[in-house]
């Protein structure tokens, strides 16, 4: 039976502390870490290298999801760099996509996508 996340986030976040600690137990204490999950409460100390380090992990996570804020409104961006606010289309690799997704004015099929120049498939060399 898989340990629900709720236990898996206490046991790291304690083990995290603890080897931390270890490695400066005298650090000065700033303060108390307290979560409560799934019905259970858990005090750990918050010392003062405990703190700059899950500030710094915090801060230093990305999301594999996170594609990305839109350069017009600063919206969440999707997988294929559509604003989700907005809808424009970003960047530099964004627009080169919708380029070859979206005919242009005057092109009866887009462009990348049918009607490829290349027969045989190769390119040419
Ligand atoms: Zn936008």
């Amino acid at each position: 039976m898989p340990t629900p996340p709720s236990a898996d986030v206490l046991a790291a976040l304690r083990e995290f502390v603890a080897r931390l600690d270890e490695l400066d137990p005298e650090a000065p204490l700033v303060g108390e870490l307290t979560l409560g999950l799934a019905g259970a409460t858990e005090r750990l100390p918050l010392r003062a290298p405990v703190a700059r380090a899950l500030t710094e992990a915090l801060r230093g996570y990305h999301d594999p999801r996170d594609r990305g804020r839109c350069a017009h409104c600063a919206g969440p961006l999707d997988d294929d760099f559509v604003c989700r606010s907005c809808g424009i289309v970003n960047g530099l690799f964004g627009r080169t996509v919708a380029a070859f997704a979206t005919p242009a004015e005057g092109e009866e099929e887009a462009r990348g996508i049918a009607g490829v120049d290349r027969p045989d498939g190769t390119l040419n060399d």
